[in-house]
């Protein structure tokens, strides 16, 4: 069992995009849609290459791929706030 914890995702408008669970250390460069928490943008059954926006301000948030055969969010490194673990 990996170790991780529930972060919260932020648009640079200050809107509160995903509530992820993230395993592991690092820069959060992907996120995978199966391991969100809260999802306040609807990313759940976009389809592939979908390019999902923030719903206050409209900025690109990045791209859905699918990576390992999961749905997952590329995300656009900047479009969202900085995040530190
Ligand atoms: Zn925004």
């Amino acid at each position: 069992m990996r170790t991780g914890k529930i972060i919260e995702i932020k648009c640079k408008c200050g809107f509160l995009l995903f509530r992820y669970f993230k395993a592991g250390k690092g820069r959060l460069i992907k996120l995978m849609i199966s391991r969100l928490s809260e999802d306040n943008v609807g990313l759940k059954g976009l389809p592939t290459f979908s390019r999902p926006a923030c719903p206050a301000c409209q900025k690109e948030l990045g791209i859905i791929m699918m990576i390992h055969g999961e749905a997952a969010l590329k995300l656009n490194q900047g479009s969202i706030v900085g995040i530190r673990i």
